[in-house]
């Protein structure tokens, strides 16, 4: 007889907390095919009553008493159940991403919350849609934004949401009081959620006649969907349709009884592509978005398996909807970064809904103007088919982009922030009463504070980062978000030429109210917008034409549609260009491209201007001319020179600790074993102080491995947690790791 083997199993996951496994003996005859993942029967509580179980993970050695185990009665033989395909998918993502299983289940399985029975409230239209723009037209356009807006939403839907009306539309609680007792509104309480159905009006009723192009790709979509089933992407430039192709293949699907899940970064979810899908789909459709309460959230995961729901819109965790037959799941705007998470496991929406699809026999649609490097390789070699969309819809334009070239503006004695090219269209739009934005792509980057006498550069003593100085006078940390005045004198040799270099956000604000005294501007940043709520207050102003300028960071470029917007500057286009990873091009590029597709949707042609003291970098070049192929085929060679994704891949190992020493060991003996198992099959970099070496006093230490051949890399990973495990009671400071593929942040 072979030596006992004892398995953790996790009871009736979809009500009890996840982190309390039951340890069992394994019976003799299971030794062999009991894995991971599998759903048994056990025997539970004092009458030993069988319950159903999965297994999180099996050891030689139990933690308790081995007498007193119970044993295991058998596999159960269920047919597979929703919780089984999210329970095959989790351990398909511990397999490939790393880290435990009941993390990956965390990840996979909506947590039940103790939820008291809700009343869902809505705004309800009272009187006719005229005496609405009647009343609306009363009101000073300025002073009263918030309560326009609320009309205007509520002549176009006849029932909202009081949760979309005070997130999305950001309208107050006091705004809607004051329309009730106006008798404009009525408050609306329901027993469930209800979703904004389109009243009367035809702007949300209509139904889409989708032009040749947008056609072809739904019959390409839908017969991928009845045949081979590639995955699908769609290269399609800003407003040429993507959003009516993904609602109309899923329409289809939703004729077929099956159901879809799609993608959407939340900061790129507007108001009225929400509306464009509530419009289809009634009340079969809803969100999932950032503002729900576990319990809430929990709700929408209830109906979703109860069958009353076709679609749901959310981030890259919708993919976990346990929706019974999902037909389709698309990805919009593929290329952000945001698919990506940065907790274990550290997972690509992109791939796991490639498993998801696989599993479930549905079809993957996803689209961008500028898709990933990984997807238009993908599509290259094959695995995906690549659509275009070419054409805007209507008369819409492509803006005209001028290069501005911050050297020669040096050279001939211009030393400001604006090129003269800038400055002249920004003019132009104050007279004209149209609005500009004007964005930089990062965030106090510039904003550090140093002694012009010694050169020492005041940080956060917490982090391995420079502190920011702030309009007030202070000293802030971006990460931790430490906070301190900004002494008088220099800390470090008693001078007082402390002075902060500034290129922020901030700074460019004060520079636009200097040159143009009368112009009205809003700025937005993560300082301004520290809640939700600042953000979409902001965005909201600007739309209701509250100011001429918007000052931000590369938040403001992502899906936004501002009619009245002509112009869009970039100040310091070229400034991820240095940033310190692989993707920092790609970045460049695809900001700039989607910031030139921001300019002129509405009827008036835009024109955007690109600042940059690299007007020749490829990545400028093709953004002005908005050529994505162009763009891909430059980086593409470069990636391949310099053997990056995606004809490799990557696997970084983060060892964190509070002992810098520890993180440098444990890294260490992982590398040197890896080089020794794994030999040539790999190459091994590392260990590396993280570029921040410190955040919160921790301190980072990574290894980079890299391979063509992604099984090399998940080896890798497997011998390093494995190392992790042997060591544990080494009586040495704690070392935790985390493994990240194809990391799209550098440590
Ligand atoms: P994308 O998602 O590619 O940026 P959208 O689907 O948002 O493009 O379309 C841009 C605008 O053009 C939207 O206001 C949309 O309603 C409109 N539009 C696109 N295609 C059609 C169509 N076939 N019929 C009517 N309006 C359309
Ligand atoms: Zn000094
Ligand atoms: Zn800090």
């Amino acid at each position: 007889m072979s030596k006992d083997r004892y398995a953790q199993i996790i009871i009736d996951i979809s009500h009890e907390r996840l982190d309390r496994p039951f340890e069992y003996r394994i019976p003799e005859e299971l030794k062999d095919t009991l894995t991971e993942g599998m759903e048994v029967l056990i025997p539970f509580g004092k009458a030993n009553k069988e319950r159903h179980g999965y297994v999180v993970g099996i050891t030689d050695e139990p933690s308790y008493d081995r007498d007193k185990l119970k044993e295991i009665n058998g596999i159960a033989k269920s047919a597979v159940s929703i919780e089984n395909r999210m329970l095959a998918l989790a351990v398909w993502m511990k397999k490939k991403y790393g880290g435990t299983l009941v993390n990956a289940m965390r990840t996979v399985l909506p947590v039940k919350d103790k939820v008291k029975p809700k009343v869902y409230r809505s705004v309800v239209r009272n009187v006719s849609t005229e005496t609405l723009s009647e009343e609306a037209g009363k009101l000073n356009p300025v002073r009263y934004a918030a309560r326009i807006r609320l009309m205007k939403a509520v002549s176009e839907a006849e029932e909202i949401p009081v949760d979309i009306v005070t997130g999305k539309l950001n309208v107050s609680k006091a705004v809607i009081t004051t329309a009730v007792k106006q008798g404009l509104i009525s408050i609306r309480e329901n027993a469930e959620y209800r979703n904004p159905v389109a009243g009367k009006n035809a702007a949300y009723e209509r139904r889409a006649e989708l032009n040749d192009e947008q056609s072809a790709a739904v019959d390409a979509i839908l017969n991928e969907a009845e045949g081979e089933r590639k995955a699908i992407l769609i290269e399609g430039i800003t407003g040429s349709g993507k959003t009516e192709v993904y609602i109309e293949a899923i329409a289809k699907t939703v004729e077929k009884g099956r159901q879809a899940i799609v993608l959407i970064p939340e900061i790129a979810l507007t108001f009225q592509t929400l509306m464009r899908f509530y419009a289809r789909f009634k009340d079969r459709v809803s969100v999932l978005h950032s503002k729900l309460s576990e319990g809430e959230r929990y709700d929408q995961f209830l109906r979703a398996k109860n069958g009353e729901l076709d679609v749901i819109i959310g981030p890259r965790s919708a993919l976990f909807i346990p929706f019974k037959d999902p037909g389709m799941i698309v990805i919009d705007e593929e290329h952000e970064l945001s698919y990506k998470s940065q907790n274990m496991p550290k997972y690509h929406a992109r791939e796991v809904a490639e498993e998801l699809c696989r599993m479930c026999g549905a079809q993957l649609v996803m689209g961008s103007a500028t898709p990933s490097m990984e997807a238009s390789y993908r599509a290259e070699c094959g695995r995906y088919i690549k659509i275009k969309l070419n054409k805007r819809y209507g008369e819409a334009r492509l803006p005209e982009v001028t290069v501005a070239d911050m050297r020669e503006e040096l050279k001939n004695g211009n030393r400001s922030f604006f090129s003269r090219a800038l400055s002249e269209k920004i003019t132009e739009r104050l007279l004209k009463g149209e609005q500009t934005m004007l964005f930089i792509n990062r965030r106090g980057k510039a904003g550090f504070v140093s002694c012009r006498s010694c050169g020492h550069v005041m940080k956060c003593p917490h982090c391995d980062v420079s502190l920011t100085e702030h309009g007030s006078g202070q000293l802030v940390c971006h990460y931790c978000g430490y906070t301190m005045n900004k002494p008088p004198l220099c800390p470090e040799c008693g001078s007082k030429y402390l002075a902060g270099f500034r290129a922020g956000t901030e700074k460019i604000e004060e520079e636009i109210q200097k040159a143009y005294p009368g112009a009205r501007v809003l700025r937005m940043d993560g300082d301004t917008t520290k809640t939700k709520e600042g953000h979409e207050k902001i965005l909201q102003a600007f739309a209701a034409g509250e100011a001429d300028i918007l000052v931000g960071t590369q938040m403001i470029v992502k899906g936004h549609d501002f009619p009245n917007v002509t112009l869009v500057g970039a100040i310091a286009a070229d400034m991820s260009l240095n940033g310190a990873d692989y993707h920092a091009t790609e970045r460049t590029f695809s900001l700039l491209a989607q910031a030139a597709g921001r300019a002129g949707r509405g009827d008036k042609p835009g024109e955007v201007v690109i600042q940059t003291y690299n007007p020749d970098h490829y990545s400028i070049q093709a953004a002005a001319a908005q050529d994505y192929e162009a763009f891909y085929e430059r980086e593409k060679a470069f990636r391949e020179l310099s053997d990056y994704p995606p004809y490799t891949h990557m696997m970084a190992l983060q060892y964190y600790s509070a002992d810098s020493e520890s993180a440098f060991d444990k890294a260490g003996k992982a590398a040197a074993a890896i080089r020794e198992e794994l030999k040539e099959s790999v190459e091994v970099l590392g260990p590396f102080k993280a570029v921040i070496a410190k955040i919160r006093d921790i301190y980072r230490v990574v290894v980079y491995i890299r391979s063509k051949d992604e099984e090399n890399l998940s080896r890798a990973k497997d011998l390093a947690e494995k190392l992790q495990d042997e060591n544990r009671e080494s009586g040495k400071k704690e070392v935790t790791l985390q493994t990240d593929l194809d990391p799209v942040n550098s440590l």
